[in-house]
């Protein structure tokens, strides 16, 4: 069995809750899949705007800050990531991880790919070799959505 407690996340809020109680920006595991040889694939929402609150992410910075998460996940934990994703409803993006669920040292790791986007020069992989819609890209945006999502860094954990 996988402890959530243990790993940091309040257990109640684990799996679908009602998208109305939802607070933002937040941190929140989705779920935790065991493989048969005791690796662990763990799915986390990384909510940037409350859903169904009149704010929603342009196209246009879903996919400069996915970027700068594709990038900086695989920095960080290039062990543990296996991708991210952006939420269709533009309210946020998925996360998964092979065997690395413990919600601080996410959190973490967050944090500093967002501080590292606050000094970046360009929009990594924006170019025609690596991305599909390339010229789709605002640093400047992005960096605002960084910022604003780091102001409530220290309610990342609570969901609801
Ligand atoms: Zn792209």
């Amino acid at each position: 069995m996988i402890d959530f407690e243990q790993l940091g996340w309040e257990v109640s809020t684990v799996g679908e809750l009602d998208h109305r109680r939802l607070k933002a920006p937040h941190v929140k595991l989705r779920s935790a899949t065991p493989g048969a040889n005791g690796d662990v694939v763990y799915c986390v929402d990384l909510r940037i705007n409350r859903p169904n609150a009149g704010q929603y992410l342009s196209s246009t910075e879903l996919h400069s800050v996915e970027h700068f998460l594709l990038e900086g996940f695989q920095r960080y934990l290039p062990k543990n990531f296996l991708s991210i994703g952006i939420m269709g409803c533009q309210t946020g993006f998925y996360l998964v991880l092979l065997n690395e669920g413990n919600a601080r040292k996410i959190c973490e790791v967050y944090k500093n790919i967002l501080t590292d986007m606050l000094s970046a020069r360009e929009v990594p992989y924006a170019n025609i070799e690596q991305c599909g819609n390339y010229q789709n890209h605002n640093l400047e945006l992005a960096q605002n959505v960084a910022r604003r999502v780091l102001e409530a860094q220290s309610n990342w954990l609570q969901v609801v």
